[in-house]
C-alpha cells in the first residue's frame, strides 16, 4: 500500500471517517427502519454506547468500520511474530548465506504484513506502530464493552462494514441480523412451566385420570 499522506493528514482523514452517523451505520439503520424496526441511537445509559439500541429485543448493535476495529486482525499473534523475529545474522558470511538471510527476512517481513493486515483492514506502512497500537486499543475496548453488555443480559450483534457491500451482501447480512433479533426476542419469552395448584388439579380431572392410566400401564 503506497502511503502519500503525512501522519497528520491521515489522522485528520481517519478521524473524519470515524465520526457518528457514518455511512455503514446509516445503511443498517435505513434497512432496519424500512423493515419496521425501531431503535435508539448512542444511548449513553447502555454500556459501551452501542450504535443502535433495540430495547424490546434487549439487543445492542455495533456497526464497526473494518479499519478502526481491526476486522480479522489478530493483534496478539502479531505481537508474537514481532517478538520472534530475529535480526541476528547467521554464522557464515558467503554470498549464498547472505542471499538466504535476505530471502528469510523478506519472507518474515511479508508474513508479518499478512498477519497484521487483513483484506479489509490494511494497516498503513508508515507510522505503523501508531496504527497498530490504536487498533489494538480499540479491539480491547470493544471486547470489554461486549462482555459488559452480555453480563448485563444484553445480546450483542456486530455488523462489519465489509458485510454491507455490495447490495446483495447487505441484504443477506441484515436478514441474518433480523433472524438474530427475532431469536433474541423469542428467548426472552421462553415458556416457563407454571406448577399446578391443588385447585387447578380439581378442575382438570381428565388430565389427572390420564396420568393415572399411564402410571398403571
Ligand atoms: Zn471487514
Amino acid at each position: 500500500m503506497t502511503d502519500t499522506m503525512t501522519p497528520e493528514q491521515r489522522h485528520r482523514c481517519m478521524s473524519h471517517i470515524k465520526g457518528k452517523g457514518t455511512k455503514p451505520e446509516l445503511l443498517v439503520r435505513r434497512w432496519l427502519w424500512g423493515h419496521g424496526y425501531r431503535y435508539r441511537l448512542n444511548v449513553k445509559s447502555v454500556p459501551g454506547k452501542p450504535d443502535i439500541v433495540m430495547r424490546p429485543y434487549r439487543t445492542a448493535i455495533f456497526v464497526n468500520g473494518c479499519f478502526w476495529h481491526g476486522h480479522n486482525v489478530k493483534m496478539r499473534e502479531c505481537g508474537n511474530a514481532l517478538m520472534h523475529e530475529s535480526s541476528e545474522p547467521r554464522s557464515g558470511n558467503n554470498l549464498q548465506d547472505l542471499q538466504d538471510l535476505a530471502s528469510t527476512k523478506y519472507e518474515q517481513e511479508h508474513k508479518k504484513i499478512d498477519l497484521l493486515s487483513s483484506k479489509c483492514c490494511k494497516i498503513p506502512s508508515s507510522n505503523r506502530e501508531f496504527w497498530l497500537a490504536k487498533i489494538m486499543r480499540n479491539q480491547e475496548r470493544d471486547e470489554r464493552n461486549y462482555r459488559l453488555l452480555r453480563e448485563n443480559g444484553w445480546q450483542v450483534i456486530v455488523v462489519w462494514e465489509c458485510q454491507l457491500k455490495p447490495a446483495a451482501r447487505l441484504e443477506r447480512t441484515l436478514r441474518e441480523v433480523e433472524l438474530l433479533l427475532n431469536n433474541n426476542l423469542l428467548s426472552m419469552y421462553k415458556h416457563t412451566p407454571i406448577p399446578y395448584t391443588a385447585d387447578e388439579e380439581d378442575e382438570a380431572p381428565l388430565m389427572a385420570a390420564e396420568g393415572a392410566e399411564t402410571a398403571i400401564a
